[in-house]
């Protein structure tokens, strides 16, 4: 079991009628979608189990088939250097023990960087990244193939 835990505080909206509303404060202008800022705030990934699972802090979950994540590792030896990114057919020949990951480290405050049981350490997974990959959990495995992704 690969834990990251992580302090959260819950943002609630106040909508309590005060009497002077002069204190009240400014809406804030949210520029960006909220997945685009959210972050990882539980993993799982229990040995063996060849599934990752990611609590988000907006409350999303996403789960991730190790095949898969390992498939569209983001890494240049894994996708080159153009293009977009896309399921890689190395992945198909990897033996089991490659699929293992061994260890989950978050990169800055925007990436997890995974190191999987044949030592392939290279891939960053930006968060954003994850989300989208996310995405591809309910789809089935033609659809899964066929995807793509921007860098
Ligand atoms: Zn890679």
């Amino acid at each position: 079991m690969t834990r990251v835990a992580r302090h959260t505080s819950k943002v609630s909206d106040h909508n309590e009628i005060s009497p002077n509303s002069t204190d009240s404060p400014a809406p804030q202008a949210n520029s960006t979608a909220p997945h685009a800022t959210a972050h990882p705030i539980e993993l799982r990934a229990p040995r063996g189990a060849r599934l990752l699972e990611i609590d988000w802090s907006d409350g999303v979950t996403t789960l991730y088939r190790h095949r898969v994540l390992r498939a569209f590792c983001p890494c240049a030896l894994c996708q080159g250097h153009d293009g977009p990114i896309e399921w890689s057919d190395g992945a198909d020949k990897l033996p089991d023990q490659a699929l293992e990951i061994e260890e989950l480290k978050e990169v800055g405050q925007y990436a997890l960087q995974l190191r999987w049981g044949d030592n392939h350490s290279t891939g960053i997974y930006s968060f954003r990244y994850l989300r989208e990959l996310g995405g591809l959990y309910p789809l089935d495995d033609a659809e899964v193939r066929a995807s793509t992704f921007g860098r």
